[in-house]
């Protein structure tokens, strides 16, 4: 059976379709990403999915149960919410107890789990000794997930796990996160293409409510439209010659400032523009080709820049 199926989920919140009909399977043992901007309803389908919200249409069904009606199926999953949801005055391990206790785990049980933990996620002494208002983002990270685990669930749902942690940080969690999916099955909501890199199995492409392409990350790559990317700066102004030798050059042209991006199939476009550029006297601070990135993908599917 698969860990998480979404059947033409819809959420609207007043005048806002969070979501507008979105399906999506993740088999047993997988870690898919939601890559999107803000605002484009990866906290909606993972409340949804984590049993906190009900859908307006269609259901999402964990291990064959919705979990916002079915609360038998709560206790397989585990959710790290966008926000921090610790007690402040609290320790980790505290706050770890008393959200065991409510999921009717019993103390024996958590502990066991904790003990796991511990290695999984590097839980030093900071975690049984101070408090969690004096935590890194880092560690106030860890600290909420290891709580969502503390019923040993089936499912981890979480919600931006990685914004606001400094690289290191960041690459720890990544670590501790791929030593879970052995044994679990993520989601993790993210708006940083590095993530999904690392950690996708499949990448979930969203888009102002509905997923706009899956897939492993080389496969989106290569279905891309175009496969090259030409960086191109220049030093100066161009003059309306310039600008529209460079529009010519390629169907999507993206203009910030001095900078353009141009995307193409035929990586003899970088020599021939840089002739053409000299020929006009244009002096240049870059113009590199390269294969396209995540984040290029991103652009091509949505239209939307993030990076
Ligand atoms: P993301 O997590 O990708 O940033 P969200 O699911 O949080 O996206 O939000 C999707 C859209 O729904 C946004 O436009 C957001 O403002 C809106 N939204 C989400 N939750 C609420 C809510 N409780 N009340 C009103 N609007 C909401
Ligand atoms: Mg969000």
């Amino acid at each position: 059976m698969d860990a998480i199926v979404c059947e033409e989920v819809r959420k609207r919140f007043g005048e806002v379709e969070a979501l507008r009909g979105v399906s999506h399977t993740v088999p047993k043992g997988e870690i898919h990403v939601l890559l999107g901007p803000n605002g484009s309803g990866k906290s909606t389908l993972m409340k949804i999915a984590a049993g906190v919200l009900y859908p307006d249409g269609g259901r999402v069904l964990v291990y064959g149960k919705e979990p916002y009606r079915d609360f038998s199926v709560k206790g397989m999953i585990g959710y790290a919410p966008q926000e921090y949801t610790l007690y402040e005055m609290l320790t980790g391990l505290e706050n770890y107890m008393f959200y065991a206790g409510l999921e009717g785990v019993s103390k024996r049980e958590a502990l066991e789990q904790y003990g796991r933990l511990r290695e999984t996620l590097e839980l030093g002494e900071w975690f049984e000794k101070r408090k969690v208002k004096t935590y890194s983002g880092g560690m106030a990270r860890k600290a909420s997930i290891a709580v969502a685990l503390a019923s040993d669930p089936e499912v981890l749902i979480l919600d931006e796990p990685t914004t606001g942690l400094d690289p290191d940080a960041r690459r720890k969690l990544w670590d501790a996160l791929l030593k879970l999916k052995r044994e679990k099955t993520l989601i993790v909501a993210t708006h940083i293409f590095e993530d999904a890199e690392v950690l996708a199995d499949k990448v979930v492409i969203m888009h102002r409510g509905e997923i706009k392409a899956v897939g492993e990350v080389d496969e989106l790559k290569r279905k891309a439209e175009y496969s090259f990317a030409v960086d191109l700066e220049l030093m100066e102004e161009p003059g309306g010659e310039v600008e529209q030798l460079i529009h010519s050059s390629s169907e999507i042209v993206v203009r910030t400032g001095f900078t353009y991006r141009l995307y193409t199939n035929d990586p003899s476009l970088m020599p021939e523009l840089k002739e053409k550029l000299a020929e006009l006297g244009v002096r240049l601070l870059k113009l590199e080709l390269r294969h396209i990135s995540l984040a290029d993908v991103y652009f091509m599917v949505t239209g939307v820049r993030l990076e």
